[in-house]
């Protein structure tokens, strides 16, 4: 009787979008099996889940309130992906600290059967430890970078990496001060009761599920792709951000565009390049000949300076040349309906691992330009390990994406890059095929019978046993 009664579960995301869309995604897994899910969050990430996420009577949103005026920010602006510039970053950062008090009186109150929270949130620990509940800690990389990060600290100031399935050589070497810090969240990780992760046991490749457990003696779990959960076209557009596009704006012009030949252009939430780096992007892909849609950003609280100011970055006149070869988005855009549409040929990332998955699950080759965070172990499993993509040829690794950085991706390299995956040469060909291939594999592994549909059939029978017995005790 006991195993038929649906399990409650909280979901606790942190908050930026990278974190935040994937995690509420897989929550939303678990109210579609029927268990009654519920999604801590905050008032403005609310407004952004109600409209992306799919409506279910199974899962709902409990909103605590987000201190601005105690941290001094503007109303609304509760996400990291929120603000551009470092001082609102620890503004963020200090309010997210100061959310534990209320979230854990509303846990208290109405203990769950399992909390699942983000890996950066290690005090959840303590508090399913008190309350005699699992905790799920959920990381928002690839295992394969999660194995990757374990091995290397052993030798953390080296790039190369001998004791991985797939040895690699990363193509920087990682700022002391992240190696640090990841070093130290993945060791408090493994506190947890297990790990789930958004990508597919295909993706990161057995060989990896078994590296991680034998030598952490932790459970890992492959739950993903989350973006591949059913939801409307107005949901996908709306995912992370409101659009500064419509999405029938984007698809109509994608429409005019033959199969394949557009690339696309984006370096996730937290990234802002410098001028000199966006005029370089503007001349290399002008010069490679194809057809685009380029996302830049806009940096939070510019919104006064001079219109020539502004656009310093393009060179004189690029958008009057371009007008029927690119489109420039300024802002966020609804990058899953731009990746799903037959005319996006490549894609050129940061390597963002919910880009990264996006991508595969869309069966699009990727250009490589990882900046910061774990972005340049992704890179290698992109190229060398699964060769659906090939690099740009990026080498300064910094901690975060804000920030001048000294060494500019040229137009040349990037020209080079874009027409190594968009020219029909027969190595294109082939990592166009294996993109289509792994695209299949993405969506097998979420439908009945597929290995993530199964993980996640697996977890949940688990969870309901660790219920089942708590209540013996
Ligand atoms: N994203 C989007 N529109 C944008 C920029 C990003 O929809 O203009 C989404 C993207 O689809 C992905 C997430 O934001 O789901 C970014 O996550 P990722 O891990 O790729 O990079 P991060 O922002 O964490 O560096």
């Amino acid at each position: 009787m006991e195993e038929r009664k649906p399990l409650k579960l909280y979901f606790i995301h942190f908050l930026a979008a990278g974190h935040m869309i994937p995690l509420c995604d897989m929550a939303t897994l678990f109210s579609t099996r029927g268990h009654h899910v519920t999604i801590i969050t905050t008032p403005s990430n609310a407004q952004i889940l109600r409209k992306s996420l799919p409506s279910h009577p199974l899962l709902r949103l409990h909103t605590v309130q987000f201190p601005s005026h105690e941290v001094g920010l503007p109303d609304g602006i509760e996400n990291i992906s929120a603000v551009s510039d470092l001082d609102s970053l620890g503004k963020v950062f200090s309010a997210t600290a100061m959310l534990q008090p209320p979230i854990e009186d509303f846990v208290e109150q109405q203990p769950p059967d399992c909390i699942v929270a983000d890996f950066l949130f290690p005090w959840v620990d303590d508090l399913a430890k008190k309350l005699r509940i699992p905790r799920l800690a959920f990381n928002g990389f690839s295992l394969f970078t999660i194995c990757a990060i374990h091995s290397s600290s052993e030798s953390s100031d080296s790039p190369i990496i001998q004791s991985l399935p797939h040895p690699i050589t990363l193509n920087a070497t990682p700022p002391k001060e992240l190696t640090k810090f990841l070093e130290t969240v993945l060791e408090t990780e493994l506190k947890s009761y297990g790990l789930i992760v958004n990508s597919f046991t295909e993706l990161d490749g057995e060989e990896y599920t078994r590296y991680y457990e034998k030598t952490t003696g932790h459970k890992a779990w492959h739950l993903g792709p989350a973006s591949l959960i059913g939801r409307t076209a107005q949901e996908k557009a709306e995912r992370g951000q409101k659009s500064v596009v419509s999405m029938h704006e984007c698809v109509a012009w994608l429409d005019s565009k033959r199969e394949n030949s557009v690339v696309y252009i984006c370096f996730g939430s937290l990234c802002y390049f410098q001028d000199k780096q966006l005029y370089e992007i503007a001349c290399g892909i002008q010069a490679s000949g194809h057809d685009f849609i380029w996302v830049v950003p806009e940096k939070k609280g510019k919104e006064h300076e001079k219109e020539e100011e502004k656009e310093k970055w393009l060179p004189k006149g690029f958008e009057e040349t371009n007008e029927d070869k690119g489109m420039i988005i300024r802002g966020w855009a609804p990058q899953m309906i731009i990746l799903g549409h037959p005319a996006i040929g490549a894609f050129l990332t940061h390597c963002g691992w919910n880009s990264t998955v996006e991508a595969v699950s869309a069966g699009i080759p990727m250009l490589t330009w990882p900046v910061h965070g774990e972005q340049f172990y992704n890179e290698k499993l992109i190229t060398e390990v699964r060769g659906i993509g090939v690099e740009v040829g990026a080498v300064e690794w910094t901690p975060i994406g804000i920030g001048d950085r000294l060494n500019l991706v040229t137009r040349d390299h990037i020209q080079k890059g874009v027409r190594r995956l968009m020219d029909a040469s027969d190595e294109a060909l082939e990592i166009r095929r294996r993109a289509k291939d792994f695209a299949q594999k993405a969506r097998q592994a979420v439908l009945e019978g597929g290995s993530s549909h199964n993980n996640l059939t697996a977890l949940i029978h688990h969870l309901i046993l660790l219920r089942h017995a708590r209540l013996l005790a």
